[in-house]
């Protein structure tokens, strides 16, 4: 027997080589390292994945570890994604630059937590008064967005991916009522992104602290209010103990995208079959992780009044009118410092004016009528 037909044997013998597969081509495929090749998809990757949240945390923190376990799933034990709690390798607040050195694989966050790097992520997590979950959704994958936030992500080295979005968040928890705007004035409240920039325009002072330490901070008067996220989460972290309103709707936070980001190295070292498992896996937990908090918020609301007694309110309309306005005011700013910016909310901008007009006519005109 030649030696090329021991190596066809061979490869057979594996499973691996495809009976038209020529020796020839297939030694190609090997050395082509964008391709999916024999050799390397049976290479076991061992990954970590570092989290701006508590370790286990409900729908923030389990969905990073549904989307390691599907990885570890689907690519059968071939990418093995360990998953870190907020501080336990570096602190939250910091996983962005840590995967970017290589310190771990992949984060697990939200893009307006950077919003230091560059204003304009501010964009791939939500926008006040935008979109919906379902809309920034269809952005993300059928309206350009994706491509917008991988070229965002691109000059930090880091491949960026939605991977949870929490749906329409709530205001926050107040220790006193909201009846006017003059309310939020000199009010020190935990608000991240876009809205602590209008909190700050309505004479507020918004901080940014991670999810773990909030009760803490909210208890303790560090700060005066807080939002998180929705009734699910926020019973989760005892908020109802330190704070007596709470407030309706996240006017702030309209669905916020949660993302999963990868060491740009790291993620074109593997098989692009591996590459897309990762990437479906992430669509899959994207979806997942929405479907949990349908299907626990309101259970958890229930548990918020009839149990602990918390005082749910609404926002009064002129309050909402008057962080509209600064809403657009603030867009506008991030919008007018850099040119990049201008193209990715141009291209959010005009895709919602689209899913509006087809949403009043539907989702809004069934839910009005429900
Ligand atoms: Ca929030």
């Amino acid at each position: 027997m030649s030696d090329k037909n021991t190596r066809r044997k061979f490869l057979q013998y594996l499973g691996v080589g495809a009976a038209s597969c020529t020796v020839a081509a297939c030694n190609e495929k090997t050395s082509n390292p964008t391709a999916s090749s024999t050799v390397t998809s049976n290479q076991t990757f061992n990954w970590k994945m570092i989290t701006t949240w508590p370790k286990n945390f409900p729908g923030l923190g389990t969905g990073a570890e549904f989307l390691a376990q599907t990885i570890n799933e689907m690519s059968n034990g071939r990418l093995n994604i360990k998953v870190y709690g907020a501080g336990e390798i570096v602190p939250a607040l910091e996983i962005f630059d840590a995967v970017t050195a290589g310190t771990a694989e992949m984060g697990h966050g939200s893009a307006y937590y950077w919003k230091g790097k560059n204003p304009a992520l501010q964009f791939f997590s939500t926008v006040p008064f935008g979109m919906t979950a379902n809309e920034m959704n269809a952005w993300l994958y059928h309206g350009g967005g994706m491509e917008l936030w991988q070229r965002a992500y691109q000059p930090f080295g880091l491949v960026p991916m939605a991977a949870g979005n929490t749906m329409v968040q709530m205001g926050g928890w107040f220790n006193k009522e909201i009846n006017s705007v003059e309310d939020l004035q000199g009010l020190k409240m935990r608000i991240p992104g876009l809205g602590g920039e209008v909190l700050r325009l309505a004479g507020g002072t918004p901080v940014n602290i991670p999810g773990g330490d909030l009760f803490v901070s909210l208890q303790k008067g560090v700060i005066d209010a807080t939002e998180w996220v929705g009734p699910y989460n926020d019973l989760a972290f005892g908020l109802h103990k330190a704070a007596k309103y709470y407030y309706s709707p996240g006017w702030h936070e309209p669905g916020t995208t949660l993302e999963c980001f990868i060491n740009e190295e790291a993620y074109n070292s593997l098989p692009s079959d591996l590459q897309s498992i990762v990437r479906n896996a992430a669509r899959v937990a994207n979806q997942d992780m929405m479907l949990e908090y349908v299907a626990r918020n309101n259970d958890a609301l229930e548990t918020l009044i009839n149990e602990h007694k918390v005082d749910v309110r609404e926002f009064p309309t002129d309050v909402i009118e008057k962080l509209r306005g600064l809403s657009e005011q603030v867009v506008a700013d991030v919008v007018g410092s850099d040119p990049f910016a201008r193209e990715i909310y141009d291209s959010y901008q005009s895709f919602l004016a689209k899913s509006k007009a087809w949403y009043n006519l539907s989702e809004r005109a069934y839910l009005n009528m429900r």
